[in-house]
């Protein structure tokens, strides 16, 4: 799960890391008095959508004016007035895609006096089961770019669970940044509050671009980009408090409400598949035929009937659906369950699609009983291969 940049700055200040203060508002009419409230003499103006490069992003409206999604201005007058111009317009940066999003949100921040920007990141390292850090002096710029040509400015290191943050990591920070006397031991406590947090909030990861040093000699998080292992939400009630539902895809939405393993894709196969190595495999074979899947979804080992009536009735609502296969292989799941779910959904929202069937395993003929005394036009199949092959042919010649 993700959150927005001023959320991830509120989660931070309440483990001590130094962050800018800010206010953020909703609503055009909220502007004047959060930019009083900052002392100045610099503002900036954030627009806050789950997506990076905001800085260097572009409005598609042309009374957004001319600048960027952030924007540093010298007076409390100039950054309400563009508060006001960038809310409602439809930021697109490289990584909103060419149809951008939508800034709902605006963060309006003191700004900072900026002498050096840095990149740090932390996540969890699966080769070494270990939270890793990631620096590198070269911040504020595109960290892709910068690991592809000179991998040797990225400097990366894990913590020992046993022991936590030691005072050779903060050596390690300020040696990479290029830092000494107090910046190193501001260095050192930086990373021991970001991995408190870290560990604390179950992030999966944070990424703070740019870190800076100001002319004042303060090492700041400038921006910070947090997102959350979903799997821990159930034991943090204040982070899922911070979910924004209208940045999230909403089949997606629905689709974690009945606790499916739901990802959207852009192309027009949707698919309901049962484990996620059979998903996969349902993918690439639908590639492998010359079609692209909707979807990925993995109604799990126990689904119940509605539960699978919840996925069917996710996948049909999807516009770009122009086929549906259904590749179950009941092992805990039992055939006869997905049979009767697919029936109810297809009952309760009609079916326009070609839709292949392929069951196997657990009280498969009961199933594939159910499925012909049922009158739907549904296309059998024997095999995952055999499956594929339909669903694409369906869908092509409906094309
Ligand atoms: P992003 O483009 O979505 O990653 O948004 P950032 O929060 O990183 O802001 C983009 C850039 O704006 C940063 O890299 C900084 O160069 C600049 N910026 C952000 N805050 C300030 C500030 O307080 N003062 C100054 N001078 N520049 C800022
Ligand atoms: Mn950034």
């Amino acid at each position: 799960m993700n959150i927005h940049e001023y959320q991830a700055k509120g989660v931070l200040r309440e483990y001590g890391v130094p962050v800018p203060n800010g206010v953020a508002i909703l609503d055009a009419a909220e502007a004047d008095a959060a930019a009083a409230k900052i002392p100045g003499p610099v503002w900036v103006v954030k627009s806050q959508i789950h997506a990076g490069g905001r800085g260097k992003g572009k409005f598609k409206e042309a009374d957004a004016g001319e600048k960027g999604g952030v924007r540093v201005v010298k007076s409390a007058g100039e950054a309400a007035a563009n508060a006001k111009q960038i809310l409602g317009k439809t930021l697109v940066t490289v990584q909103t895609g060419p149809a951008g999003k939508q800034v709902n949100r605006v963060y309006i921040e003191e700004g900072s006096d900026i002498d050096k920007e840095f990149y740090l990141s932390a996540l969890v390292d699966r080769a070494t089961s270990r939270v890793a850090f990631v620096v590198s002096t070269e911040g504020g710029m595109d960290i892709e770019e910068v690991a592809h040509s000179t991998p040797e400015k990225i400097h990366t290191f894990s913590i020992d669970p046993a022991t936590g943050v030691m005072p050779h990591h903060g050596r390690t920070v300020a040696q990479a940044l290029g830092l000494s006397g107090d910046l190193a031991k501001q260095a050192g406590n930086l990373v021991t509050k970001l991995y408190a947090a870290f560990v604390g909030k179950d992030m999966a990861m944070l990424e703070v671009n740019p870190l800076v040093v100001t002319k004042g000699g303060e090492l700041k998080c400038l921006d910070a980009k947090i997102s959350f292992d979903s799997n821990s939400l159930y034991r943090h009630p204040d982070v899922v408090a911070l979910r924004d539902e209208t940045e999230e895809d909403a089949k997606e939405i629905e689709a974690s409400k009945y606790d499916l393993a739901y990802i959207a894709l852009d192309g027009t196969i949707g698919c309901m598949v049962n484990g996620a190595g059979l998903a996969m495999a349902t993918l690439d074979i639908i590639k492998l035929y010359g079609e692209s899947p909707a979807n990925f979804l993995d109604v799990g080992g126990g689904a119940t009937e509605e539960k699978v009536t919840a996925a069917f009735k996710i996948i049909t609502a999807d516009p770009q659906v122009q086929g549906i296969l259904v590749n179950i292989f009941g092992g805990i799941m039992k055939c006869d369950v997905i049979a009767r779910g697919v029936i109810a959904a297809v009952k309760a929202v009609g079916l326009q699609v070609p839709l292949v069937v392929r069951l196997e395993g657990t009280n498969v003929e009961e199933g594939k009983q159910i499925i012909r005394d049922s009158g739907l036009n549904v296309i059998p199949a024997d095999d995952l291969d055999d499956a594929a092959q339909k669903i694409v042919k369906a869908v092509k010649e409906a094309a």
